[in-house]
């Protein structure tokens, strides 16, 4: 006979319930998978991600691929449980040489991407639109704090290996991350189209540290015949893997299919907790004020270079605001 202990009688759990079978867009959904030590976040853009793209009116491989950028971002940065900012960015030698995502604690997001149209050639991966280099992410916890900045080299995979790599070199946190973006063409109206994302992020946390190793990195340019030693990975963390592994890119997309659905769809098995969803925007920090004390930060001789047509224009990277001054506004001294 198995006694039981006071503990497992009381209800401790959150209450069972049905999958809510309502879609939320724009928003990143918390949850865990108590009986593999899982836990991850769900991200669902429509339009947010719609109008970050839009303003930008990048090409479409281009639009995809910052979309990418976005939902990482989304993933990596609600986890932080301090006001501040995490900005993803890489610097590569691809045709989109540059991308940057900048995430502002709790909910505000914005991003641009820079590229060179004539190196964009069709049905480029992701992967070769990066080229080499490598990715930073930054947390800036304000002027007073530390910064904190991780980097990993992209030697022209996709995002999802970048973020693979980082975590397992980094972190050593055992993570997946699955990343979709596509547009969803609308009846009626001719090419109109509106941009959707989703992605999630799997992460491997047991009590017990040494549950948590990982097979070795591949082993390179080690000569032929080297014997490396491999390690078994622990199988609730292979189950993890496999069960992320069946999400496909439409199911992360589908506007009519709800991420708790999705989430059950994959876990329910062994028993999937979510919790409350965080709400996620498309919003620049950029301000005419903002704008006005950088132009005065800058040295008179460049301020009066910015001088044309009697005006000085600044259009911001981020949103394409534009920002127009008389040049007694930008601080230009009368010649
Ligand atoms: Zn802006």
């Amino acid at each position: 006979m198995v006694s039981q202990s006071p503990e497992t009688k009381t209800a401790r759990e959150a209450p069972v319930r049905a999958p809510s079978a309502v879609p939320v867009d724009d928003t990143v959904l918390p949850f865990e998978v108590n009986a593999l030590d899982l836990r991850g976040r769900l991200t669902r853009l429509g339009p947010a991600l719609d109008d970050i793209l839009t303003k930008h009116d990048y090409p479409a491989p281009v639009g995809k691929l910052l979309g990418e950028a976005i939902v990482l971002t989304t993933l990596l940065g609600t986890s932080l449980k301090f006001e501040g900012r995490f900005i993803l960015q890489t610097r590569t030698d691809g045709p989109v040489s540059f991308l940057v995502v900048d995430f502002k604690s709790p909910d505000r997001m914005r991003a641009y991407a820079r590229f060179d149209a004539k190196r964009l050639k069709d049905g480029q991966t992701s992967g070769e639109l990066l080229g080499k280099g490598h990715l930073a992410m930054t947390i800036d916890q304000g002027a007073d704090m530390s910064r904190y900045q991780g980097l990993v080299a992209l030697h022209g995979g996709n995002l999802e290996e970048a973020a693979h790599e980082y975590f397992l070199r980094s972190e050593q946190i055992p993570t997946r991350v699955r990343l979709a973006v596509g547009e969803e063409w609308r009846g009626g109206e001719a090419g109109k189209h509106r941009w959707r994302a989703g992605g999630m992020l799997l992460q491997f946390l047991p009590k017990a540290p040494e549950r948590a190793r990982q097979a070795d990195l591949h082993p390179g340019d080690a000569p032929e015949g080297t014997v490396h030693h491999t390690v078994a990975e622990d199988d609730a963390w292979v189950e993890g893997q496999s069960l992320i592994g069946t999400v496909e890119d439409v199911e992360l997309i589908d506007p009519n299919l709800s991420g708790e659905r999705l989430l059950y769809r994959l876990f329910h098995e062994r028993g999937v907790r979510v919790f409350s969803p965080q709400p996620l925007q498309a919003k620049c920090s950029c301000s005419r004020d903002a704008v006005a004390a950088m132009l005065k930060s800058f040295d008179p001789k460049d301020r009066a270079d910015m001088v044309k047509d009697n005006k000085v224009v600044v259009t911001c990277e981020f949103c394409s605001s534009v920002y127009e001054f008389t040049p007694q506004e930008a601080g230009v001294e009368k010649t």
